[in-house]
């Protein structure tokens, strides 16, 4: 704790510069998928989920070596040069209390960078390691549990010496020492990194691969915690870091609060208190809730029904379709689809209830839910004066002001089938940008990919999309529109259009529509891997 109380003193003494920000636009996890290790890479959200079940928040620290640490590091890495600052992520449970730590790092393989993120637990033994993205065409074989679990409980006493105490896999030589190598020093500079005095930069993890931005732009200010299943992420500039700090405690306090009323999965949440009732009472609703789901009315009817909010029972039955590995009956499918649908939601604003009016029913609010606390969160961080901030919530962003002196918050929305490319680089600010894709969350029956978007037109999960992004001013309904469009196919962007919505649409083979405000956004994109539209 103290790293981080310096951190934020002497990032307030220099003074917060402006930083252009990078991230990579994603979709992310809510329910925890099955991923399956030989053909899919893990998010780093999965990879600290598994790593960390019991965790509840982690925030990004960046620790900067000074000349001292430097010179003593300098002997025991494998890796030149000493680099002048770790960011790793801190993890705690729900006390407080470290669970442990994990560092996300790239290591050079043949030519192209491997990704992978190292978890190490409380006595700061490897936990675990998770290969987040392999880009070359040999040597894939490091993503195999049986060499990854050669890792854990290694420790900075630890030799890990490829061939020795790690075992090697003939052909795959340089990953393996690229790995093995990378994890031998992330051991060690850690282990220094906790017990060192030396002073901590202002944290950046999503500038973590880009060391020299951030040392010649430092000062945003930077927290993550895991809320609603995934990772909210608020970075705040041009104020003090005691205001950013302020506010930023605030906004985690006002996500939690709106999980407590809106997740499915907490049996106390309105949501679910709706559920619970369905077919037998109304019940009364915080004043959140009922604006959330008037919100969901309107967007599901300006999506004409492909944005459902009342779809639980059918995403519940895709969900226990995908755990017990079989595909729902035709009754069952017919039973749930009956129960989904708007007509069965109603509203009473004067008595502040919600009624479902079929048992059965059950509103789900993955969709949507995301985006409204985004937009809460921004007049939570604007209530305590910041206006300068850039919320990332499981992808989702909502930018507020841009830097001062900077053009906006740079944004890039990856390629659904490779998180490193970006298919489509935005500079925004007072704009959310939201995706839905495949990429992060497959379930699987047998062979066949089961979206977690489900299309209420037939009850059935989507098939014909790869990616969707959206673009609009409120975060509320940049995420049930790229719910939206993503079920609405290549028609999407056109809809979408209607209500002044951006959108890029992606096909699972690569090919795009975007709608013309997309195109204003965004006027020169990076290579397409299929024909533009
Ligand atoms: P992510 O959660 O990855 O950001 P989305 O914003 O597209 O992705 O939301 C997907 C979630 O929305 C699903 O996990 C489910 O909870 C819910 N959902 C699925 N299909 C629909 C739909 N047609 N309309 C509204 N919500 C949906
Ligand atoms: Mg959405």
């Amino acid at each position: 704790m103290r790293l981080r109380a310096s951190a934020v003193e002497r990032s307030g003494a220099r003074g917060l510069a402006a930083a252009c920000l990078r991230l990579v636009a994603c979709a992310c996890l809510v329910v925890v998928p099955v991923v399956d290790a030989r053909h899919e890479y893990s998010t780093r959200e999965q990879a600290l989920a598994s790593a960390f079940p019991g965790r509840t928040r982690i925030e990004s620290v960046t620790v900067r070596f000074d000349a001292a640490a430097r010179s003593d590091l300098e002997g025991s890495l494998r890796r030149r040069p000493v680099p002048r600052e770790l960011t790793f992520f801190d993890v705690r449970d729900e006390r407080g209390e470290p669970l442990g730590w994990a560092i996300e790092r790239d290591v050079l393989g043949k030519s192209e960078p491997i990704t992978y993120l190292v978890a190490f637990d409380a006595q700061r033994r490897v936990l675990g390691i998770e290969i987040l993205a392999y880009r070359e065409s040999h040597g894939g074989e490091v993503r195999r549990g049986a060499f990854r679990k050669q890792f854990v409980g290694k420790d900075a006493r630890s030799e890990l010496k490829l061939g020795r105490d790690v075992r090697n896999i003939s052909g795959a030589t340089i990953s393996c020492r690229a790995i093995t190598d990378g994890v031998h020093d992330d051991a060690r500079l850690l282990e220094r990194a906790l017990s060192s005095q030396t002073v901590a930069a202002n944290t950046s993890a999503l500038d973590a691969d880009r060391p020299a931005v951030l040392e010649e732009q430092p000062g945003n200010f930077r927290r993550a915690q895991v809320c609603m299943g995934t990772l909210l992420e608020i970075v705040v500039a041009d104020v003090p870091a005691e205001v950013a700090q302020r506010a930023s405690t605030a906004a985690f306090a006002e996500a939690d609060r709106l999980d407590r009323l809106l997740s499915h999965y907490r049996e106390t949440s309105d949501v679910s208190r709706l559920g619970q009732a369905a077919g037998l009472a109304p019940v009364e609703i915080a004043p959140e809730t009922l604006e959330i789901l008037r919100a969901s009315q309107r967007l599901s009817r300006a999506t004409d029904g492909a944005f459902d909010p009342c779809l639980g029972a059918l995403a519940r039955l895709w969900s226990n379709a995908a755990r017990d590995q079989r595909w729902p009956s035709a009754e069952e499918l017919a039973t749930a689809r009956a129960g989904s649908g708007l007509a069965h939601l109603q509203l009473d604003d004067d008595r502040r209830t919600g009624f479902l009016d079929r048992a059965g029913t059950r509103i789900d609010l993955g969709g949507i839910g995301k985006g409204f606390a985004l937009d809460r969160l921004g007049q939570v961080l604007e209530s305590h004066g910041v206006t300068s901030a850039l919320l990332s919530f499981g992808g989702q962003i909502l930018a507020l002001d841009a830097p001062r002196s900077t053009p906006g918050w740079r944004v890039d929305v990856a390629a659904p089938n490779d998180r490193s490319r970006a298919v489509a680089s935005l500079t925004i600010a007072r704009l959310s940008v939201a995706t839905s894709s495949d990429s992060e969350r497959s379930l699987r029956i047998g062979a066949r990919r089961v979206s977690h978007v489900l299309d209420p037109r037939t009850g059935e999960p989507t098939s014909a999309t790869a990616s969707s992004t959206v673009c609009a001013r409120n975060a509320t309904e940049a995420d049930a529109w790229s719910t939206a469009t993503f079920v609405l196919g290549e028609a999407g962007p056109t809809q979408a259009e209607k209500h002044g919505i951006a959108a890029l649409w992606i096909a699972p083979d690569g090919r795009r529509v975007t709608n013309r405000p997309f195109a204003e956004l965004a006027p020169s994109q990076p290579d397409s891997n299929g024909p533009e539209r």
